[in-house]
């Protein structure tokens, strides 16, 4: 291939014209900024959430040219229902599918002695059974589309911290999740791939149960705790997502894009 080749195909990254992908947990933080990146790079859309509200404001945001390829399926993906409505209508309405970003998910804080079974239960119906579920309905219209997945695991996911127990545990559930459904759907040309985030700036921790004074005491200290000496922000975890969802990365699969300022990589002195 000659060097001139190559940079025709360098004006294509990042493209995802023509891709329809469906996000979930589109209505807020890093679902929502990935939603408006991947409407910018010309993708049709199909955003979940439970805030219509929420999935309609994102929906507001996105790229003008591209309004009408937007398509909300609200609802809570831990119901068995919602998901197979979820990938009924998608295909009904787009007649395919070419990326899933299991996005939606939720924190919860607490120790083996200070945990219940009903915070282990909660947040493994989300960030793994739902994820779990939609993969498997969603993966035979990917496989007709050669198409691929993304889930937004976490550096919880490939390092461990007290006090996230449950949701540490999810997280690296999600990171095998996505390994050995990359092999498994490999031959039939469908990526799979995580991108695992540092901490982001979103509701999810005053959801997870924060006060709003521990929020902001959480993000100060959060400096110390990445190497770059800040936290990151909700364009650069959706960046690395529409990376892996772009045919630039066509020879990515069962990868975990860490995008944490360099956490991953500390060690206590
Ligand atoms: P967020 O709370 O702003 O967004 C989470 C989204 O998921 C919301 O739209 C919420 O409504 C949706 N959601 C939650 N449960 C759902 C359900 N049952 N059905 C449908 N939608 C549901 O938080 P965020 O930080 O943007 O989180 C997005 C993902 O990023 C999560 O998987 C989270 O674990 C991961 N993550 C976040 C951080 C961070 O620091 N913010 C770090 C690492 C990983």
């Amino acid at each position: 291939m000659s060097l001139y080749t190559t940079a025709q195909q360098a004006c294509k990254v990042l493209s995802l014209h023509g891709k329809v992908a469906l996000i979930t947990g589109a209505s807020s933080g890093i679902g929502a900024a990935t939603s408006i990146l991947f409407s910018k790079l010309g993708a049709k859309l199909i955003l979940n959430g439970r805030n219509v509200e929420g999935l309609k404001e994102t929906a507001k945001l996105c790229d003008e040219a591209n309004k009408e390829k937007i398509f909300l399926v609200p609802g809570d993906v831990t119901d068995e229902t919602v998901v197979e409505h979820i990938i009924k209508e998608s295909i009904t309405k787009f007649g395919q599918l070419d990326v899933l970003i299991n996005n939606a998910g939720i924190v919860g804080y607490a120790t083996i002695e200070n945990t219940s079974l009903k915070q282990f239960d909660t947040i493994m119906k989300t960030n793994v059974r739902a994820v779990y579920h939609l993969t498997m309905l969603a993966v035979p219209h990917l496989i007709k589309t050669k198409g691929c997945i993304v889930n937004i695991s976490s550096i919880c996911g490939v390092r461990s911290f007290p006090k996230y127990l449950a949701y540490c545990m999810s997280k690296a559930a999600l990171e095998q999740f996505t390994k050995c459904t990359s092999l498994e759907l490999a031959s039939k040309q469908v990526r799979v791939n995580s991108v695992c985030p540092g901490v982001i700036d979103t509701n999810i921790f005053v959801r997870g149960g924060m006060t709003e004074e521990e929020r902001l005491q959480f993000l100060e200290y959060s400096k110390t705790t990445h190497a770059l000496g800040r936290i990151g922000t909700l364009d650069e975890v959706a960046q690395a997502v529409a990376f892996l969802a772009s045919d630039a990365a066509s020879f990515a699969t069962g990868i975990s894009v860490i995008v944490d300022g360099g956490k991953h990589a500390m060690c206590p002195l």
